[in-house]
């Protein structure tokens, strides 16, 4: 371990640091064999694809006719195990890009189920359960309905078949990641289950994935196990911490056709949209992905071995099986939490001397503590950390370009705990 050459770790949090990388051997070679598959599946994809240096170029205007775009589209259908795609600079963010994959497909009475209980913060003012119904789903008509988790936070598959056995729902939604909730994040083996029953209980129903931070974290995608059509963010996985901004939408062709006139325009659909010189980052992000992903696997997997050693809980386990790249931290105190964000962003290679403060975030109720030092702004496939300052006092920590670095910014995280704790 090189890192007292240029860092002061103390020796105590180093013998933990030792065994923690031990208990990490198993993991860790199972995130290699996944990397390494997927690397080469989108390395296939490319090679199939005929990637060329002349794709990279930029078009303005209407982008019409740009061959690197159209080009990148089917790359990245053929990486999701989808029959077509959508993967734009201009989706602003998940959230947006989730936005008009659900505006696509659903028409006014429509009926969606919500497979995985309360959906992530920001969809929930897109379908307008929150009573701020002005231009959401719910203002043009969109029926909403969820069923809820399991106690222990799995899907009531039960529930689930009972109603969609009973009422028919154009689609069915389900949510990949955990995001910031406790519950756990579900496998494809989990996707391939709810599937099968949404397929079995009324085959027209349109089966839609929120993937965001699940991408390459196993060898298939939702589609590969049943979903029509999958979402994701280009500032996480798939942008492979190179793509500045952007989203994606894959799936079966007609529905992200319907998607290209929600993005653009009825008739022109997926046919128009300037590259402005982004193709060449967004190929190359594409391209790290699967590298970049294993990093942050291996840098949550540590992490949770880590901080199993010094005694706090963990989600996922170390050896638990993973659907995402998050990693939930129970600090126990406000003081920690504090702490530990205060210590990872001593260690980022962005605004490394910038010290965080809890704030009031518009939209929480708790203050939140956030540590990002990162070369895209929000982006959370760099390493990053945050947490509201309420009882248990957990942070979410993901993300981590390469593992050498992330190592370096969660020791110095934990440093900055256990040095508040002794009060040095
Ligand atoms: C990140 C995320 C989104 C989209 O969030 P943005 O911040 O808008 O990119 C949606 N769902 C889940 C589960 C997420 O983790």
């Amino acid at each position: 371990m090189n890192v007292n050459e240029f860092f002061n770790i103390n020796q105590n949090l180093l013998e933990l640091d030792k065994i923690a990388l031990d208990k990490c051997t198993e993991q860790f070679s199972h995130i290699e064999s996944t990397t390494e598959y997927n690397q080469l599946k989108v390395l296939k994809a490319f090679i199939d694809n005929g990637v060329s240096e002349s794709y990279f170029t930029a078009s303005t205007g209407y982008g019409y006719d740009d061959r690197g775009r159209e080009i990148l589209e089917s790359v990245m259908a053929q990486c999701m195990g989808a029959e077509d795609s959508l993967i734009r600079h201009n989706f602003v963010s998940g959230t947006h890009t989730l936005t008009v994959a659900l505006f696509g497909v659903l028409r006014p009475d429509d009926k969606v189920l919500v497979l995985t209980g309360r959906p992530y913060d920001t969809i929930t003012g897109v379908f307008g359960i929150d009573g701020k119904t002005d231009g959401s789903l719910s203002d043009f008509g969109v029926k909403y309905a969820q069923v809820d988790l399991l106690a222990d936070g799995t899907p009531d598959l039960k529930e689930i078949r009972k109603r969609l056995s009973s009422d028919k729902y154009k689609m069915a939604y389900i949510q990949r990641s955990r995001g910031y909730s406790t519950r756990p994040t579900l496998t494809i083996d989990d996707i391939e289950v709810l599937c099968n029953i949404v397929k079995e209980a009324s085959p027209e129903t349109v089966i839609m994935v929120d993937n965001c931070y699940g991408e390459f974290v196993e060898k298939k995608e939702p589609c590969e196990v049943g979903a029509d059509l999958i979402a994701g963010s280009l500032i996480k996985n798939p942008g492979g911490g190179i793509a500045p901004t952007g989203g994606y939408i894959a799936g079966r062709k007609d529905l992200v056709e319907k998607c290209s006139y929600r993005l653009t325009c009825a008739g022109v659909g997926k046919e128009v949209g300037a590259t402005l010189g982004h193709s060449r980052e967004l190929y190359l992000g594409l391209f790290s992905a699967p590298h970049v992903v294993g990093e942050a696997l291996k840098t949550a997997v540590y992490t949770s071995a880590l901080f199993s050693q010094l005694g706090f809980e963990v989600s996922p386990r170390t050896d638990e099986k993973r659907g995402d790249i998050i990693q939930c931290i129970t600090l126990n105190t406000a003081e920690n939490l504090v702490a530990f964000c205060q210590g990872m962003q001593s260690g980022a290679p962005v605004d490394s001397f910038v010290v965080p403060e809890p704030w009031d975030m518009p939209g929480y109720t708790d203050p939140v503590i956030m540590a990002a030092g990162a070369f895209t702004l929000g982006a959370s496939i760099e390493l990053s950390a945050d947490g509201p300052l309420r009882p248990p006092f957990a942070a979410w920590m993901q993300g981590g370009l390469n593992f050498h670095s992330a190592h370096a910014g969660v020791l110095l995280a934990a440093q900055k705990m256990l040095s508040k704790i002794k009060g040095e």
